[in-house]
């Protein structure tokens, strides 16, 4: 089918839009290399010479939004979609960049100008990412840096030389490794050499900059594969430094077998994709090793006082990523469920449990991975009717109502 099919219709009324408003707009990006390797791209990015005030005169005040301080960029909304829609940006020359060096010496690769298409290409990180299509008029794929044919030969390809370019921003490292990981892209030898002696560059990146990409990894069928790559390049140790300690004990063997089989089941659609679950997944053999389970195949014992053991279990596992009270409190929560399934304690109260759904799903998994008998697995319904499962934000915080005594003198 030709790319042009393939694109959301909504992805095009909004280039459309622009277009018509008399501006350049293309889609850029993963989408791009996404379609031309016939997949459905999860997200849209799109370039476009229209500044943020053109884009928003174009879209109206309902239906867009500027946003970001450093560099803006526009959210348009399409119905519950948000697209990000960033006007053509160039790197900033060596003087302006070494004005603008961060206490670390890493320059926020956000932090730059506006300039032409051409100078949006070659500010992006790697051939393949550096992509533009054209979905309205007759441009088709522009490809200022040889792109199209690193894309045919699966060839992670840095725009410029490699070591500044790692450099200047070190989670480039971990975006090429994805490609390796997720797609079997492999590195050029420049970018190659350059990756190995930088790899520990990678905690200079803002912690939660790299934990949104750990987010974002446990989202794709392809989480092994891509923790493989980083393992494989030494980034592993100085991304995620605990799995990496564990990475050839039997827990890390454990992980990865857990996650393996978690990879299969989200690409076949019958895992649910909640980051919650997602992270109580990733470290339940670390939980388990250190709550005493003998094995992940055992457990622990549900009676154990295993409540803050639990939650600096999975702080320690993922340190330093700056994991939320909010995510730790359901990981351990996911956990704390498991034992109770093959101990039948509190039947009832663990069916109305709000996190039954997943600590069901991650019981399944492990009962497969550990080659637990059926009958220990059947008999658990998916999830009672009246319960809901948890959502991956915290609920907003209800405003309070002044008292109305307060409320009548004004305060
Ligand atoms: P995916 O969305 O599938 O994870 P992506 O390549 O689209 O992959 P995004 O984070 O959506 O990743 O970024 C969109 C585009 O922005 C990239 O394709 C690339 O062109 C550019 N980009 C992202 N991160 C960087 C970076 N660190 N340095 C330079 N360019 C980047
Ligand atoms: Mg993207």
């Amino acid at each position: 089918m030709p790319i042009r099919q393939k694109i959301r219709p909504v992805v095009r009324s909004i280039i459309g839009q622009l277009v018509d408003g008399g501006f350049e707009a293309y889609i850029v990006g993963g989408a791009v290399r996404d379609l031309l390797m016939g997949l459905e791209p999860k997200d849209y990015d799109i370039a476009t010479a229209a500044s943020p005030e053109d884009i928003r005169r174009v879209f109206g005040k309902r239906q867009s939004r500027i946003i970001g301080r450093r560099f803006r960029l526009v959210h348009v909304y399409a119905g519950a979609e948000i697209y990000e829609v960033s006007t053509f940006r160039r790197e900033p020359s060596a003087d302006e960049r070494r004005e603008r060096l961060n206490d670390d010496g890493v320059m926020i690769w956000r932090d730059n100008e506006y300039g032409t298409l051409e100078q949006d290409a070659r500010r992006r990180d790697l051939t393949v990412n550096a992509l533009y299509y054209d979905p309205v008029g007759e441009r088709g794929i522009i490809d200022f840096v040889g792109g199209v044919r690193d894309l045919e030969e699966r060839c992670a390809r840095a725009i410029g030389d490699p070591a500044t370019r790692l450099e200047e921003d070190p989670v480039r490292m971990l975006r090429a490794l994805k490609l390796v990981g997720q797609f079997g892209f492999h590195l050029e030898p420049a970018l190659e050499e350059a990756l190995r002696p930088r790899a520990d560059r990678i905690a200079l990146a803002s912690q939660s900059r790299l934990f949104e990409e750990l987010l974002k990894i446990l989202a794709t069928p392809r989480t092994v594969p891509i923790l493989e790559a980083f393992q494989h390049y030494g980034l592993l140790a100085h991304y995620w430094p605990t799995l990496s300690s564990v990475w050839q004990t039997p827990t890390g063997e454990q992980t990865r077998r857990l996650l393996a089989e978690r990879d299969r089941r989200v690409e076949a659609g019958t895992y649910s994709t909640s980051k919650a679950l997602a992270l109580a997944t990733a470290s339940l053999p670390y939980v388990a090793a250190r709550l005493g389970g003998r094995d992940l195949g055992e457990l622990w014992d549900s009676d154990s006082p295993a409540d803050h053991h639990c939650r600096d279990a999975v702080h320690d596992f993922f340190a330093p990523f700056p994991v939320s009270r909010f995510f730790s409190t359901r990981v351990r929560d996911i956990a704390l469920l498991l034992p109770r399934f093959a101990s039948r304690a509190r039947m009832s109260r663990l069916l109305r449990h709000p996190e039954y759904k997943y600590a069901r799903e991650l019981y399944t998994l492990t009962g497969h991975v550990c080659g637990w008998p059926a009958e220990t697995l059947a008999g658990w319904p998916e999830a009672p009717e009246d319960a809901e499962a948890g959502a991956d934000r915290p609920p907003r915080p209800r405003r309070r109502r002044a008292p109305r005594a307060a409320r009548r003198e004004g305060a």
